[in-house]
């Protein structure tokens, strides 16, 4: 392959803010790096969406506001705008959802829409002379080459020699219960809700570690799939039951971009 080669490994949110980030740079730079490949790499088969948006019930919903979220820092309420843009894309499989500015709509949809956004940005790569091209693998090994390329190798035995490479994997899974990952009836995360929902009986007794986003993901959506056993959230800070922060703006102090650079 002649030009560069950037390789990212996992496709989230943050992923596509970068591409955006990248692709924006280069037309700036008037197409220095025009011979461009990146390689989006991730483990699970939906691009663009990452864990917290995936295609999963309605019922968990976004903690910010409609209007308030966006993967583009430059590009304030560009996912409402889209949503009013673009009713034909997601009205169908949200046919109840009401459009207001204030809305905590679902997650779900917030990763409808990062598909989309993936999609124009990798056809925008083609039109200045890069490409986009998405590969359904788990990295797992990074190593030095000779020749400076830093070499991503796969669990499906593929290897990508690069220039770059640019982690944006989101967080690990939790390390704390281990020793129970076997015990029937024992789940380490909620996700996908649709999954947790479908195997635990309606009539269970239901023990929630927790009680912030994914505790109340997890309540709601055994709730709405007809649950009728006692649900119980046990909180070590004694908390109640929360999710939604202040819906401000911070300017970073310490990493800026001149501190990056
Ligand atoms: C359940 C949940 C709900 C959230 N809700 C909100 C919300 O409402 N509003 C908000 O602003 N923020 C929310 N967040 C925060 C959210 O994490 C960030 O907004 C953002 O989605 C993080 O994006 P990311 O790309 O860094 O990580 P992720 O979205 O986690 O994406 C990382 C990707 O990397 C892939 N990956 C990891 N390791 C590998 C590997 N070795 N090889 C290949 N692929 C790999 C994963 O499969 C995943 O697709 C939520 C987080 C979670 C977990």
């Amino acid at each position: 392959m002649s030009g560069k080669v950037i390789t990212i490994v996992g496709s989230g949110a943050s992923s596509v803010s970068f591409i955006d980030a990248l692709l924006e740079n280069l037309c700036v730079e008037n197409n220095i790096l025009s011979d461009l490949t990146i390689f989006l790499l991730d483990k699970r088969p939906q691009f663009g969406r990452g864990l917290a948006y995936a295609d999963d019930t309605s019922t968990s919903l976004l903690n910010t506001r409609a209007s308030f979220i966006s993967p583009f820092s430059d590009k304030p309420g560009h996912f409402y705008n889209w949503l009013l843009q673009n009713k034909s894309i997601w009205e169908d499989d949200f046919p109840d959802l009401i459009l207001s500015p204030d809305a905590f709509l679902p997650r779900s949809l917030f990763g409808n829409y990062l598909t989309h956004m993936l999609q124009s940005l990798s056809k925008k790569a083609v039109e200045i002379g890069c490409r986009v091209i998405t590969v359904n693998d788990e990295a797992y090994r990074i190593t030095f080459a000779h020749d400076g390329k830093i070499v991503i190798s796969t669990r499906g035995n593929l290897s990508f020699p690069s220039d770059h490479v640019v982690l944006s994997c989101g967080n690990g899974g939790s390390l704390e219960y281990k020793n129970l990952e076997d015990t029937p009836g024992f789940f380490s995360s909620p996700y996908p809700i649709k999954h947790t929902t479908r195997v635990i009986p309606k009539e269970a007794r239901v023990a929630i570690i927790g009680s912030r986003l994914s505790a109340i993901d997890m309540a709601i959506g055994l709730k709405a799939s007809g649950h009728t056993g006692p649900i119980v959230f046990h909180s070590r800070t004694g908390s109640l039951p929360a999710v939604r922060g202040i819906q401000g703006r911070y300017k970073p102090e310490y990493l800026t971009p001149q501190r990056i650079k």
